[in-house]
């Protein structure tokens, strides 16, 4: 199995080290992933400045960085990589959630997304954590990967369709097992910051604190990793609302 591991924590992040760890015991791994960290570039593509791939050391494995983000990485993966076919793409393990609405933000789900428009079967994984400096167990999620490695490499999935694993920050034992799940809703209270510089203008911090009532989403991806489950959202880019196409065209024709 050719197996093209990504992410946009950066070549030098921890969560990538531990999921090259996992993939290697299944198949031939080669690594593509940005230079540095890249974690909200969400679907980004570079197309207005040169791509370049420098090969890093890693213990055995063909490994390069770039100076792009991780829909390049793939697309390079796949040209200069395995340039006969890629089987798999893994994205991550990436250091925080990709709960609900953050899919669409995320440089880790990108990596995935990438890889099902290019018809391979691939998956995006990332480590809950939601108290600053709580311990992040890189050790779970590569746990739950080789428990799970069947699954997410076997289990029937339309076309079109990746997977977009959460695996709470916790201590290996207690995790209390899996959920398929559908995407909830995060939103962001305070998104925007607005603080002064020394010379007295104002400039903005966009981050915020989620406001996550994951009582109120019951069965979703943020409820599944909030009780100490992994949750594992089928994710289609058919992006259609089918359900609005009768009323729009209803709207249409009775003009
Ligand atoms: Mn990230």
């Amino acid at each position: 199995m050719r197996i093209l591991v990504t992410n946009d924590d950066g070549i030098r992040a921890p969560g990538l080290v531990a999921l090259v760890d996992v993939a290697r015991r299944f198949g031939e791994v080669k690594i593509v992933a940005p230079d540095h960290e890249r974690s909200a570039c969400g679907h980004a593509l570079t197309m207005r400045e040169p791509l370049r791939m420098k090969q890093v050391p890693w213990n055995g494995l063909e490994a390069w960085e770039v100076n792009g983000v991780p829909t390049d990485c793939v697309n390079l993966g796949r040209a200069v990589g395995f340039p006969d076919g890629v089987d798999l793409v893994l994205s991550g393990i990436n250091n925080g959630p990709n709960l609900g609405f953050d899919i669409t933000y995320s440089g880790t789900v990108a990596g995935a997304m990438e890889g099902a428009i290019n018809g391979i079967r691939s998956v995006a994984i990332s480590m809950a954590l939601f108290v600053d400096g709580a311990p992040i167990h890189y050790d779970t999620g590569a746990a739950w990967l080789l428990d799970h490695w069947d699954f997410i490499a076997s289990a029937p999935l339309p076309e079109l369709t990746f997977l977009n694993v959460n695996v709470p920050s916790i201590a290996p034992p207690e995790l209390l097992g899996t959920k398929i799940t559908p995407m909830g809703r995060r939103v962001y209270a305070d998104r925007v910051e607005p603080r002064s510089d020394p010379w007295g203008r104002t400039y903005y911090w966009q981050g915020g604190a989620v406001v996550m009532h994951a009582a109120a989403q019951p069965g979703t991806d943020v409820e599944a990793v909030s009780q100490g489950y992994a949750a594992v959202t089928p994710i289609s880019l058919d992006w259609t609302a089918r359900e609005a196409i009768r009323g729009l065209d209803d709207w249409l024709s009775g003009q």
